[in-house]
């Protein structure tokens, strides 16, 4: 694999969020090896870390990605909540907003003629989708009702032979939550996916 983060077009260490390099080099690979396929989905955008992993790559081939994420935070995001950032909150409004730190990272990584942002719920973009999809990630919200929403949403869009990702899997309960897993598990059982090597903690599968 020959592609590093030190081939993006800004620096991914200086943009907040919680994506390791080796799952960012993964999910480039993936986007770039499925842009044929249709385009790539992301649920959970948040500033735009994996997104700019995700809008090299699919650049790189004319494709485009679909950003959705409320920008509202996950639960752990929230005022007084562990992963909680005060330079993310919106004082006037007292909610959460990372809409505006995540335009401008993509303005900064060039990518706003391949990234098209859908501020939303996932549930609600996902009411009158059509589209085949040649890659979805999914790295919402992770509780087990986010995470299960999240899948019954997007999985069925994965066009053959593209690419379903999940990121955060935990198989062991004191490394981490078990939501994404638990929707892991669903899609390894789903007979829909053949199992790809894990990547740190992204889980990978490819539509069959
Ligand atoms: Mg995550």
């Amino acid at each position: 694999m020959s592609f590093t983060k030190k081939n993006l077009p800004v620096d991914v260490d200086a943009i907040k969020g919680f994506l390791a390099d080796d799952e960012g080099e993964a999910l480039f690979e993936a986007a770039l090896n499925t842009a044929g396929l249709g385009p790539c989905l992301e649920v959970g955008s948040y500033c735009g870390k994996s997104t700019v992993y995700l809008g090299a790559a699919c650049q790189q081939k004319n494709s485009i990605v679909y950003a959705i994420d409320h920008h509202r935070g996950s639960e752990e995001h929230q005022l007084g909540e562990e992963y909680h950032d005060s330079d993310l909150f919106d004082e006037q409004a007292q909610l959460m907003d990372t809409f505006k730190e995540f335009r401008r990272i993509m303005r900064k990584a060039n990518l706003e003629d391949t990234v098209i942002p859908i501020v939303a719920a996932s549930k609600l973009a996902s009411t009158h989708w059509s589209t085949p999809l040649g890659m979805v990630f999914i790295d919402g919200g992770h509780s087990l009702d986010a995470a299960m929403a999240d899948y019954r949403a997007w999985a069925g869009h994965v066009s053959i032979g593209g690419i379903l990702a999940i990121h955060d899997i935990f198989p062991d309960p004191t490394k981490g939550g078990q939501a994404p897993y638990t929707i892991w598990r669903l899609a390894r059982a789903s007979g829909l996916f053949e199992e790809l090597p894990t990547v740190n903690t992204l889980g990978l599968f490819k539509r069959i």
